[in-house]
This record gives structure tokens, C-alpha cells and sequence, in this order.
């Protein structure tokens, strides 16, 4: 394995972030530039699912001399109907077992769109489902991303967040369920392409802090070493409390913008805050 072995707590790492290859909006190369730029020490592509992107942004990463490890978001289902995203680090790229059950995931993902365009039809929001393809860098890759940016299009939301409050999210009218990975097969994927397993933004799951540390229990028993103490995607008031599970629970943490494309993510490659004092950071272990 390609492990990186860094002796700085404080580097400017962003180890969660999106490109075409899943819902982002930048090519991998972009993303890399624009990280480079934005004075990102050390980089993970985590696209939802897909590791199709890993190999561009690793020959960019490595031509303007940014520490890279290869990363994915992989999408699991997790109790009655909560989406968990867990994001792998640092693992082999062709590990079979791996390539193949992100192959399955992402091969549920188009007769999932179709459901999400049916329900859209029914509140009379017609061709979603062709409106949201020409949205997509990668057809194998239909995310609800995609359905928000036509629907903003439409006119029916100002912008992608409030098309998620409206249409998108749990309990909305274009919210389907879905069998995503099961967390036990993706920790098996991941840990044995030598990977490290991260839950991602523990504060988007909307959990009572008792399913919370359930969740973190269940992971832990099941070999994950991270916490996503530090997210774009959720508020700095929460840092607090996902430090202190960080420590109970003795993950290490990690640090990601989950950038998606300017304009559209309010956090840019890189500008997130450092990690807490006294906690171990992913890119030590
Ligand atoms: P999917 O994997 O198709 O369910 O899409 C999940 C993606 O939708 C996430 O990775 C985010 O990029 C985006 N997303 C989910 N919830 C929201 C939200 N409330 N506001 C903006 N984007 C969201
Ligand atoms: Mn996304
Ligand atoms: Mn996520
Ligand atoms: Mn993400």
C-alpha cells in the first residue's frame, strides 16, 4: 500500500471532496488544481461510489507535487431507512472485491432514478429523469445532485439546498429508499484493499445522540478507525461534540471540505478549520 506517513498534525488536509466522476461539478484534474491552489498539503477524492476517477486525479496530484491518497464515498444502508456515507482512504485501487462491489452499488443507481422520476411526475415535475442525465459528468453515476441542479433549473428552488428541502430529502415527495451497501460488506471491501474506513459528516444524519453512538459502536466492532470530526458539510458548533466522540471512541480524525463545485458548496478545497488540539489525525496512522 501507498501509505503516507505525515508527522504534522496541522497540515492543510482535505480528505472528502466530489468531482464529475460522482456530483461534483470539476473534473478530477480540476479538483486537484483547485486544491493546489487553494494550498491543500495533502488531498482525497472521495466521489460517491466510484473510484473511476482516481487514477486522473493522482497523475494531476503528483505532477504539481500534492500528497494524494485515493479515496471513495461509499453510500450504505444502515437500520430501518438511514443512508450512511462512509468514506474510504488509502486503499488499493484493484482490489477486486472492492471494484466489483462499487460496481454492484452503483448499479442500483439508475433504476433508483427511475423510481425518484416517477414520484416527481406525480407532483407534476415531468422528464426528470432525462433532465437530471444531462446533468451527469458519468451516467452510471445519477445522484440526486443531478435531479437538484434540473429542478433548479425549472425554476421550482433557488438553488440545490432548498431543492433538497423541498423535494429531495427524507420524507419529500421525490424521496425514494434504497438498498445501498450493507455496512458490514463495505467494511470487508474496504479493509481489504487496505484501506481505512471513515464515517463522513456525523452530523448529517439527523441521529439521536444514543443512535449516534450505537452507529459508532457497530462501526468501531466492525474494524472503522475514523471520525469525520471536521466537515463543509455541517456546522462549527458541532465540533465540539465530534471531537469528544472521537476521543470516547478512540477514532482518529479526519478533515474534509466534501466540496461539490463552485458555487454550489459553500465551503471551498481546503478552507475548513484545523482539526482540535489532542486528537489523532487519518494521516498519521
Ligand atoms: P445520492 O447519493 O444520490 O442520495 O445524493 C446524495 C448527495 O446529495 C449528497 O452527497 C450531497 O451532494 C447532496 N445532498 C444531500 N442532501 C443535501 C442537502 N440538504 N443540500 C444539498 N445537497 C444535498
Ligand atoms: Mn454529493
Ligand atoms: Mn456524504
Ligand atoms: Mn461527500
Amino acid at each position: 500500500m501507498n501509505a503516507v506517513s505525515i508527522d504534522v498534525a496541522q497540515i492543510n488536509a482535505d480528505l472528502h471532496c466530489h468531482s464529475t466522476i460522482s456530483d461534483g461539478l470539476l473534473t478530477p484534474s480540476e479538483v486537484v488544481h483547485r486544491a493546489k491552489a487553494n494550498g491543500v498539503e495533502l488531498l482525497a477524492l472521495t466521489d460517491h461510489d466510484e473510484i473511476g476517477g482516481l487514477a486522473e486525479a493522482r497523475a494531476a496530484a503528483s505532477a504539481c507535487g500534492l500528497r494524494f491518497f485515493n479515496g471513495v464515498e461509499i453510500s450504505v444502508s444502515w437500520g430501518e431507512d438511514l443512508t450512511l456515507h462512509v468514506v474510504a482512504l488509502d486503499f488499493d485501487d484493484t482490489y477486486v472485491p472492492l471494484v466489483n462491489g462499487l460496481a454492484r452499488v452503483r448499479g442500483g443507481r439508475d433504476s433508483r432514478a427511475q423510481r425518484i422520476a416517477a414520484e416527481l411526475e406525480r407532483v407534476g415535475i415531468h422528464d426528470a429523469y432525462e433532465g437530471a442525465l444531462r446533468y451527469a459528468g458519468n451516467p452510471a453515476l445519477l445522484s440526486r445532485s443531478h435531479f437538484a441542479r434540473y429542478l433548479v433549473e425549472l425554476g421550482l428552488a433557488r438553488d440545490v439546498k432548498a431543492v433538497f428541502d423541498h423535494w429531495l430529502a427524507k420524507g419529500k415527495p421525490g424521496y425514494v429508499s434504497h438498498p445501498w451497501a450493507t455496512l458490514p460488506e463495505a467494511m470487508d471491501w474496504i479493509h481489504g484493499a487496505g484501506g481505512i474506513a471513515i464515517v463522513a459528516h456525523p452530523g448529517r444524519y439527523r441521529l439521536s445522540r444514543a443512535d449516534l453512538r450505537a452507529l459508532l459502536a457497530e462501526f468501531r466492532a466492525l474494524g472503522g478507525r475514523g471520525l469525520e470530526v471536521i466537515s463543509g458539510s455541517q456546522s462549527g458548533d458541532e465540533t465540539p461534540e465530534f471531537a469528544d466522540l472521537a476521543r470516547e471512541f478512540g477514532f482518529l480524525a479526519s478533515r474534509g471540505s466534501d466540496f461539490h463545485g463552485p458555487g454550489e458548496s459553500h465551503v471551498d478545497l481546503g478552507r475548513i478549520p484545523p482539526l482540535p488540539d489532542g486528537l489523532e489525525p487519518v494521516w498519521r496512522r
